[in-house]
């Protein structure tokens, strides 16, 4: 436990939120809360995990896209100079696949993978003469320290131990993560759209993918490491899902954020299920999915070595006043991080979280 509320220099870790719901599963993870004024434009609320100084940001209601997550951000590192890495932590969209059994509840983590760097910025870029959309530009990879916590959480989950059941379990103080009316999980076939409804009560079950059950009596969330696409749109049809992923060799979800923040401060990217980016997707998995990533997110954070002893990994870009108020940022040579690039997936089991 700190002796005293943290100065601002003591602020390494950003954690950014882009929904409510999102900001809510942040707070709750907190082990400890700093009292602090808010009178900017970006909401945030500071707190403490494990030996971390957290700042949880919030992007403005309404306001959803990479654009505006970059505004956000940039005010946010403005604000506390010392921030070293940041956690976008949320819900994303699914892309299952035969190489993913993707389901909803579960949680992706950008991960560097055939040469990106774990997010594509998938939909920015230029039109050539022959009408053809062409990808520009780079995104920055993840900072090899929070890689290498990512591998020891790999580990963690596989050797048993990990504490995201009791993570999980502080939600249930929160209302909104108690709800128990998500929809089925049901995958439709890409090319079958939904029919009227806000539901899928009118969508032919003929329609549904058959995918093997997971073990009811031992629920799982499943954690998969590799690719996001990131991009303005969003994506609410089962082809172009597929088209674009299999343009990149195969990724593991799509969200509306990660690509204004990576090139800001060295970002791991952290989201839970909950839809398939088809015409099919509704709100009612949001709760837990936010809950499921944010989990993670805390896990995670706990494999993270302090900052004020950790060696600032060759990887990392450095940010000054300066260069956030300018929205640039010197970057290092980048590295290869020399941790397991091969996307995987691995299990966390529930059955604890019911003792
Ligand atoms: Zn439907």
């Amino acid at each position: 436990m700190p002796s005293s509320t943290p100065e601002i220099e003591d602020y390494h870790v950003a954690w950014i939120a882009a929904l409510p719901i999102e900001f809510s599963a942040a707070t709750a993870m907190l082990d400890e809360h700093y009292e602090h004024r808010n009178d900017d434009t970006t909401l945030y609320t500071l707190g403490r995990i494990g030996s971390h100084n957290i700042v949880v940001a919030c992007l403005p209601a309404g306001h959803i896209g990479t654009t505006s997550a970059a505004t956000s951000l940039v005010e946010v590192v403005h604000k506390f100079p010392a921030l070293r890495v940041g956690l976008l932590v949320g819900i994303g969209a699914g892309v299952p696949s035969p190489e993913a059994d993707i389901r909803l509840g579960d949680v992706v983590i950008s991960q560097p993978t055939r040469g990106y760097g774990g997010v594509i910025h998938y939909d920015f870029g230029k039109v050539e003469p022959d009408g053809q959309h062409r990808r520009i530009g780079y995104l920055n990879g993840p900072p090899l320290v929070l890689l290498s916590a990512l591998s020891k959480l790999r580990w963690i989950l596989e050797t048993g131990t990990s504490e995201i059941g009791s993570h999980l379990r502080s939600l249930q103080t929160l209302a909104a993560f108690r709800q128990t009316n998500t929809t089925p999980d049901h995958l439709f076939r890409a090319d079958y759209k939904h029919q009227d409804g806000p539901t899928c009560e009118n969508c032919d079950p003929i329609m549904v993918v058959t995918r093997p059950e997971r073990d009811k009596n031992d629920p799982s969330i499943v954690l998969h490491c590799g690719l996001i696409a990131s991009g303005n749109q969003v994506m609410r049809d089962g082809v172009t899902r597929d088209k674009l992923s299999s343009e990149f060799g195969g990724v593991f979800c799509f969200e509306m954020e990660a690509a204004g923040l990576l090139n800001i401060l060295p970002c791991l990217v952290i989201r839970g299920i909950s839809d398939y980016a088809d015409s099919h997707k509704n709100k009612t998995w949001q709760p837990r999915a936010a809950g499921n990533a944010a989990a993670y997110a805390k896990e995670l954070l706990k494999c993270v070595p302090p900052f004020s002893t950790a060696r600032r990994p060759s990887s990392e870009g450095s940010i000054t006043r300066n260069s956030a108020r300018s929205m640039s940022l010197r970057m290092k040579h980048l590295d290869l991080p020399r941790v397991d690039t091969t996307p995987s997936s691995c299990f966390f089991s529930l059955a604890a979280m019911y003792d």
